[in-house]
């Protein structure tokens, strides 16, 4: 009786070894998926990162997740390594959006897959999709939120107000900044939105390679420069990093505190330290961009493309990388307030409680 129920739980053991080893040598099986992030200095990057490796390990992938340090050659090393070795898909954040034709001529060569991740990859035909957020909307709900503090809507003004732009190299830059200038422009028209420096427009504005000190920076020239007498109401930020270098400019000469009051300042990201400031009242919003959702929309997008089947995108009109129109699928941003951070941020389970107390 015992040596029956011994050698049945044996038997048992053994059959789920196999199973086990049946499925490791599926997984061994999938083809690597090489992915090139751009930066650790960010911990969006850290998130998106983390989050595709997860999934596509979950699918049975291989991966190979690289981060560059926001230094273009190391990118470009870094996938031509994953080229040379072989990996079969290439799901990249560019640094630079247009330094990446040769490499991706290669790729083709080879016939891997390439699909650019959250920023599009510039002026090659060879990308095959694009997984992102809808950027335009991202601008807008910045620039939103902007009218929502300051009470544009409800007639509320004039008030004075800086414009910061991403990096001149991100084709999610232009989007940002367009979009938010599609709500603040009829304002600076009418009168209610100065722009206390003039300076507007991408050429003027933007942050090269998102640097929160270039930021900081820019900002403490503009309040030396222009705001000597005047008070600055409102200040759109494209990226939470950014933000934080203009609050501790803003900090410098004694907004936020007394009756000095920060002016209503954007974001992006949802990064811990700047959910944090707009717990305390320094940044006004920022927007979540929930990298779960964007880490399986890509590896749908490797799946699908690796067993021939056609490849979900919801838009096939606004992203033209200057040789071609990229497939894409959108996926929407929220908008963070101090009044809904809880209900985005946390009950979605993206961040955990305690990461605030
Ligand atoms: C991303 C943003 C991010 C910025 C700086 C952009 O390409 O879409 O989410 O804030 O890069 O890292």
């Amino acid at each position: 009786m015992i040596n029956l129920k011994s050698t049945l739980m044996a038997l048992a053991l053994a059959t789920a070894m196999t199973t086990a080893s049946a499925v490791g040598a599926f997984a061994q099986g999938k083809p690597t998926v090489g992915i090139a992030m751009p930066t650790k200095t960010s911990a969006r990057w850290i998130d998106d990162g983390n989050n595709i490796v997860k999934v596509l390990k979950e699918r049975g992938y291989g991966t190979d997740l690289q981060y560059a340090g926001d230094n273009i050659p190391n990118q470009l090393s870094q996938i031509e390594n994953m080229v040379t070795k072989g990996d079969k898909v290439l799901v990249i954040a560019a640094i630079d959006g247009t330094t990446l034709s040769d490499v991706l001529k290669q790729a083709k060569a080879k016939g891997i897959t390439v699909v650019a991740y959250d920023r599009l990859i510039r002026d090659t035909p060879n990308v095959d999709y694009y997984a992102t957020f809808d950027n335009f909307q991202v601008g807008v709900l910045q620039a939103q939120s902007i009218e929502q503090g300051l009470g544009l809507k409800e007639g509320k003004g004039p008030f004075n107000i800086e414009l910061f732009g991403g990096s001149p190299d991100d084709n999610n830059a232009f989007f940002f900044y367009n979009g938010a200038m599609s709500v603040l422009q009829p304002y600076i028209d009418s009168g209610k939105l100065v722009i206390g420096s003039g300076q507007k427009g991408m050429d003027k504005v933007a942050t090269l390679r998102w640097d929160p000190a270039t930021a900081q920076a820019r900002m403490d020239n503009l309040l030396s420069a222009f705001y000597g007498k005047k008070r600055v109401d409102a200040v759109l930020s494209p990226y939470d990093g950014l933000s934080i270098g203009i609050i501790s400019s803003l900090k410098g000469v004694g907004y936020g505190s007394g009756d000095q009051k920060m002016p209503i300042i954007s974001g992006q990201d949802s990064e811990v330290p700047s959910v944090k400031a707009i717990l305390r009242g320094e940044q006004y919003s920022s927007i979540f961009k929930d990298t779960r959702d964007l880490a399986s929309v890509t590896a749908d997008m490797v799946d699908a493309s690796l067993s021939g089947k056609e490849v979900s995108v919801n838009d096939t009109k606004t992203y033209n990388n200057g040789v071609k129109v990229v497939p894409s699928y959108l996926l929407k941003p929220v908008v963070v307030y101090k009044s809904n951070w809880e209900k985005t941020l946390i009950d979605s389970g993206y961040y955990k409680r305690a990461q605030f107390e």
